[in-house]
């Protein structure tokens, strides 16, 4: 029997700040990021489902005084210098983009425990003690940044929103031990065998470019398990995996026994019911893989798993994780309801834009972007194309076709379920 895991979360969010110093010009100013522009926002009293009571209540979110913090029950903001703006983020600002600097920011989200990551408690005029969960204080901070920060006015100076260059991390613990070999193994497998099933949950800028084994050319996916099957330890594991950890898709740091498990596939948004369906979806992973002996699920690491059938598919593939209702609902409504929200971004950055803001036309091109690479369309397509190319491994051709066969029938319905800007 697995030993019983002491799972934790922990969620960073990167977005970039584009910071205007007009009518001075960038590279005159000293500047640095207004990182208290971000603290301020988020010390404002939120708004959140109490989870004892279900009733809707205020609350203060637990937040670092400091910029950089290690402490674990409290949420805190920095910046990284490591996240730089794409160069037609920079592009879309034109002749103005002299009067702007770019700062990638971390919002690093407390710990989560697993008692439903219920550990704050606000007490109101009533006797009653409110809670707040993971799923409140995500929903409410992202609310929050997205109103105050990335709402334009006129004479805006800043602006936070998420770059095609920044992604969301999810970070899993288990207590102070870190996480057992198998129990890793299994998820890189998971990772491994699903990544094309994973990647059309995911848009098309977080789909990886380049294979993810090195010489996937010639190597046949399952020759690439079979590699993480046998791999002795966490080393060999890790030099399996490289190629997924540059992808920027799982990081194994397993440093000492004190280690995580961080997946980074997820794009930046304001959106959190698209963050929280993911996190639920890794933590099922990470459920299945430690908890996988003697079940239907340790049946798929066998030669013969129905994982390879090319009929089986993303919904397959949640319904076998036993991930909740609401996410496969999410991930089943995700077009409808990004493009309402889509809709209003493009909206707001069009009348921000004919306003004549600075911030105007990368809001617009922001937007535009999210049209595009949430596109399902593209992202069939990004997928197919990868497919073919061995960026999942080698597979022989009559199974390549027949999992597009498989797939064919939503082939009609993409044509007409977006307007391409
Ligand atoms: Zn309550």
């Amino acid at each position: 029997m697995a030993s019983e895991l002491d799972l934790t979360t922990s969620v960073t969010f990167h977005f970039m700040l584009a910071q205007s110093t007009h009518p001075s010009l960038a590279r005159s100013s000293n500047n640095t990021p207004n990182l208290g522009l971000i603290r301020q926002a988020l010390n404002l009293p939120m708004q959140g489902t109490c989870s004892t009571c279900g009733k809707s209540h205020q609350f203060q979110l637990p937040l670092s005084d400091l910029n950089h913090s290690t402490d674990k029950s409290k949420w805190y903001v920095e910046a990284d210098p490591s996240i730089a703006p794409s160069l037609e983020e920079i592009d879309s600002l034109g002749g103005d983009q002299k009067y702007f600097h770019f700062y990638g920011i971390n919002i690093k989200s407390r710990t989560f425990g697993k008692t439903l990551q219920e550990t704050t408690a606000d007490t109101d005029t009533s006797s009653h003690v409110h809670t707040t969960s993971m799923k409140t204080e995500i929903a409410a901070v992202l609310k929050q940044l997205q109103t105050r920060l990335n709402k334009l006015f006129q004479g805006s100076q800043a602006w936070l929103f998420p770059s095609t260059n920044s992604g969301i991390d999810v970070n899993f613990f288990n207590g102070k031990t870190g996480f057992p070999v198998t129990t890793i193994k299994k998820v890189s497998w998971i990772v491994v065998a699903w990544q094309r099933l994973f990647d059309s949950l995911h848009d098309t800028h977080r789909i990886a470019e380049k294979p993810l084994f090195e010489e996937s050319l010639d190597v046949h996916l399952d020759a690439w398990l079979h590699q993480i099957k046998k791999a002795p330890g966490l080393r060999s594991i890790a030099e399996l995996l490289k190629g997924v950890k540059a992808a920027k898709i799982l990081d194994i740091q397993q440093v000492d026994s004190n280690g995580q498990i961080t997946f980074s596939q997820q794009a930046s948004t304001f959106d959190s019911s698209a963050v929280l369906a993911w996190i639920d979806v890794l933590t099922k992973i990470i459920l299945r893989a430690h908890y996988a002996e003697g079940t239907f699920f340790a049946w798929q690491f066998l030669g013969d798993g129905e994982y390879r059938a090319p009929t089986y598919s993303a919904w397959q593939m949640l319904k076998d994780l036993q991930v909740k209702k609401s996410t496969i609902k999410y991930y089943q409504s995700r077009k409808k309801d990004a493009v309402s929200q889509l809709d209003d971004d493009l909206a707001a950055a069009m009348e921000s834009s004919f306003r004549g803001d600075l911030l105007g036309p990368l809001a617009l091109h922001v937007a535009n972007a999210g049209l595009t690479t949430s596109n399902y369309g593209r992202i069939e397509d990004t997928i197919s194309h990868r497919f073919r190319n061995g960026g999942y491994g080698r597979y022989n051709k009559a199974y390549i076709e027949a999992v597009e066969a498989a797939s064919a029938p939503t082939a009609h319905s993409k044509k007409s379920s977006w307007v391409l800007v």
